[in-house]
């Protein structure tokens, strides 16, 4: 792909004109930026996939700015998911598709993955534009989510025309996807609104997000969201000095690693702060000249849950027999 210059602002109307040309734009949302196109054109919608160098087999999420917007595209909305709209942002829900939406977004399949993101400049675009948007997060294919229009810019700069700077994300992990297709909703993707929140407005859901019975979900693939340093989880390699280390902790340092080397997610104990710090935090490692970073485990509940999941994907995975 040819390199074009990629400008960064705040410009509703120029994201418009790009996104009428069929051109890609990266749109800030509450979780994580999204690489935008038109969802009802699959010659955009392509120009994503070689963005990202994704494969066709990891369906898009669409983006719309209502709950009548959604009846437009899915055959079917249940009543639990006005209710979860009423409260949350940070959902995406799977429900039987409209023909309108085309085959490249979802991966053949005959549900589409829509959302309606909680960020105020990509409400005012989507309600501006007379099409849904398709987008995924705004990376290439398998690395770390970005967080800031900064993290867009540094590895999508030069591929794509505009970014739509909204600051940094206020969820900081990407949504959780609940799918209406079984008789008890299904979660295939921990995220931004908990478990346990999601529950109380609904009942009970289930939660399946092993990637081998859930292979459309490549959200869920053993290695995702991985920095290029290797990634432990709670074991320091005996082959690296503590000079050679980068930390991600919770509450606190870890003795004899340079401070600066070391991320500390939320001193007060807040795992929706920590969520949100989350992806600079490796990002920012990743660009240092160290060898190996070493993540704590988080508490297994509330957004802990959802950071645990990234970081297990992130890891240093045990070599295959
Ligand atoms: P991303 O926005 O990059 O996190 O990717 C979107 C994710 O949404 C994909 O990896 C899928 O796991 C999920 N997704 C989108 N549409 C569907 C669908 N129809 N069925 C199941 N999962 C979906
Ligand atoms: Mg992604």
């Amino acid at each position: 792909m040819d390199k074009q210059k990629t400008l960064v602002g705040k410009d509703i109307e120029l994201a418009i004109q790009f996104l009428k040309r069929n051109e890609l734009v990266a749109i800030p949302t509450e979780t994580v930026y999204g690489l935008a196109a038109n969802a009802l054109n699959p010659e955009a919608v392509v120009k994503i996939f070689e963005v990202k160098q994704r494969p066709f087999f990891d369906p898009l999420i669409v983006h719309v700015h209502s709950i009548d917007e959604i009846q437009k595209y899915v055959t079917y909305v249940p009543m639990a998911v006005y209710e979860l709209a009423k409260h949350f942002s940070a959902i995406t829900y799977v429900l039987p598709k409209k023909e309108i939406i085309p085959d490249i977004v979802t991966s053949g399949h005959n549900t589409v993955g829509i959302r309606i993101p909680g960020h105020a400049l990509t409400l005012e675009l989507l309600k501006k534009l007379d099409f849904p948007l398709a987008a995924p997060s705004a990376n290439p294919f398998g690395y770390v989510s970005p967080t800031t229009a900064q993290h867009v810019l540094d590895s999508l700069g030069g591929k794509i025309p505009y970014i739509l700077d909204g600051g940094a994300c206020s969820v900081g992990v990407e949504s959780t996807i609940i799918s209406f297709e079984t008789e008890i909703p299904t979660i295939l993707r921990l995220g931004g609104t908990t478990v346990e929140t999601i529950e109380e407005i609904i009942g009970k859901v289930d939660i399946d997000i092993q990637s081998k019975s859930n292979p459309n979900a490549p959200g869920l693939l053993d290695s995702h969201y991985a920095p290029n340093v290797p990634l432990y989880i709670e074991k320091y390699p005996p082959e690296y000095s503590h000079d050679e280390i980068g930390v991600i902790a919770f509450q606190h340092h870890h003795e004899g690693v340079p401070l600066h080397q070391q991320f500390v997610l939320s001193p007060t104990g807040d795992l929706s702060e920590a969520a949100k710090n989350l992806f600079h935090a490796l990002r920012s490692l990743d660009n240092m000249p160290i060898k190996a970073i070493i993540a704590e485990i988080f508490p297994d509940e509330s957004l802990g849950r959802a950071i645990n999941d990234r970081l297990h994907r992130a890891s240093v995975k045990r070599a295959r027999k």
